[in-house]
């Protein structure tokens, strides 16, 4: 399937900008420009919003049944076709063509989960104080057209989420995705025109980030905001998005702590995390990055991750048995390198990787570092590539301590084979999302979020379906 050039989608219809202009997309494995995507300009942004006001008062009058319908079908058509998908979105992305297929899968399973919560978006009857003649109701509505903001790390599961969410509860929304990886979008918003979704319920728009964001999300049609992706750049749309009073979800940046303490199956530790670190290039908001090992099994530890992350074969993620692809795009490149030089010359060990690979492609080699003081970058900031820092330490609480100093808190990784552990860590990592003696499992059903500076709000579960409601009390008096 050859790369597709990806236009904006507006009122249910692919077309170019209005100003005609595009931006090139290029493969991070080769470096080379595969395609162009429509940039939009005021006049698409308001022709997309005056549909998705329009959308919304068709889809908000719907059916749960009917709605669902049309989400179950989008799903059949993403199972359908989840190999062509895959392939689009390694081109653009890097992730080898297996994981690009699961993605596409997973969207399937999200969507099929929201279509059935739809249902379940109940409201109540609350006795009145004033007699039994008085009916006292609380309704949920849909909260109204909603733009989104996606970024490049998984460019259908980033939007599905929020998609699927929004849809189930009768918004209209309008995505702005990822300039970078622009195909996978379209083809999730294609699935759902072929299931015969209404004109203006999605919208899909790419161009100037800044320049869209800053005119949504003030604008009188924008119910509200929903962003994935770094935290300075949540922090300003969520400043905006309050100075206009707009409902917001923020999923935001971590730097995930894994704890391995004394008593922990190491070989499952490393098998579990080292998979998880590695899985797209590490590219991910929930990559297990700050290795906190028990003093008396980290150099073990070290030495057992190392020979794993030597081990995998990195290369074009169409090429047969790749396990690593390249990282998305130049700036990880230089990150990596930055990160790298940073901790060595702060007196880290490197136990693995450290060097990029060729110098064709964004490649870089999986990377370990131990030992790396607390001042270290890589300690400090999120690395968001394929790069592990290990730390020893001494006592749990200590860990815990090291675990919550940053003012990130989205996903945490344990290993322990103690109730009393399990139950401290449990109780004292302060993340969104914590799994212990194994890998992320973030199914459709679990909340997905954060807390402290990796936002706000959740993006799996009902309460995913409860941040594009509004609560109404109704009362009514039978005279
Ligand atoms: P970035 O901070 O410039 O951009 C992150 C995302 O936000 C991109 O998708 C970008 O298009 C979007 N964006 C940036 N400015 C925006 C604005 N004013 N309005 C609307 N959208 C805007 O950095 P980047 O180089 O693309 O990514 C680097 C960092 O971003 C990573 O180190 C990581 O911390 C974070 N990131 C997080 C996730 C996630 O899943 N939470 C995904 C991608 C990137």
């Amino acid at each position: 399937m050859t790369y597709p050039n990806t236009q904006l989608f507006i009122d249910g219809q692919w077309q170019d900008a209005a100003e005609g202009k595009t931006l090139a997309v290029f493969n991070p494995a080769t470096g080379k420009e595969i395609g162009r995507v429509a940039h939009a300009s005021k006049v698409d942004l308001d022709k997309a919003l005056a549909a998705a006001q329009k959308g919304f008062e068709t889809w908000r009058d719907m059916t749960a049944a009917e709605r669902s319908k049309i989400m179950r079908k989008a799903a059949a058509l993403m199972r359908e076709r989840a190999g062509d998908i895959g392939r689009l979105i390694t081109q653009e992305q890097g992730k080898p063509v297996a994981e690009g297929k699961g993605e596409a899968l997973a969207a399937a399973d999200i969507i099929e989960w929201f279509a059935e919560e739809g249902f379940r978006i109940y409201g109540r009857i609350v006795p009145s104080r004033g007699g039994l003649h008085v009916r006292q109701m609380v309704l949920k509505d849909p909260v109204g057209p909603v733009a989104a903001f996606t970024p490049w790390n998984f460019p259908i599961n980033q939007v599905v989420r929020k998609v699927a969410a929004a849809l189930t509860a009768g918004c209209s929304m309008l995505v702005k995705a990822p300039e970078e990886t622009p195909a996978g979008p379209a083809a999730l918003i294609q699935a759902f025109q072929d299931a015969g979704i209404p004109n203006g319920v999605l919208g899909l728009v790419y161009g100037n980030p800044a320049e869209i964001s800053s005119y949504l999300i003030p604008h009188p049609t924008i119910r509200k905001i929903t962003f994935t992706g770094s935290t300075p750049v949540g922090k300003q749309l969520a400043a905006l998005a309050g100075q206009h009073m707009k409902r917001v979800t923020m999923e935001l940046g971590g730097h995930a702590p894994v704890i391995v303490c004394e008593d922990a199956d190491i070989a499952l530790a490393v098998k579990a995390a080292g998979a998880a670190k590695f899985r797209n290039a590490g590219q991910v908001c929930i990559s297990p990055t700050r290795f906190l090992v028990h003093e008396s099994i980290a150099k073990d530890f070290a030495a057992a991750f190392a020979k794993q992350a030597q081990g995998l074969k990195v290369g074009d993620g169409l090429a047969d048995g790749t396990q690593m692809g390249p990282l998305a795009n130049p700036r990880r490149l230089t990150a990596m390198a930055e990160f790298t030089k940073d901790a060595v010359e702060r007196g880290a060990t490197l136990v693995a990787g450290g060097e990029r690979i060729g110098d064709a492609g964004n490649f870089w080699q999986p990377t370990i570092l131990a030992d790396v003081p607390l001042e270290a970058k890589v300690f400090n900031d999120e690395p968001f590539g394929p790069m592990a820092a290990i730390r020893p330490f001494n006592t749990v609480e200590e860990a815990i301590a090291e675990a919550n100093r940053l003012p990130f808190g989205l996903a945490g990784y344990a290993y322990t084979r103690s109730l009393k552990n399990a139950d401290l860590l449990a109780r004292r990592v302060e993340v969104g999302m914590l799994w212990i003696n194994q890998p992320a499992t973030p199914s459709a059903e679990l909340p997905f979020g954060g807390v402290k500076d990796s936002g706000y709000g959740s993006e799996g579960g009902p309460e995913a379906v409860e941040a594009y409601l509004n609560v109404r009390a109704v009362s009514v008096t039978n005279v």
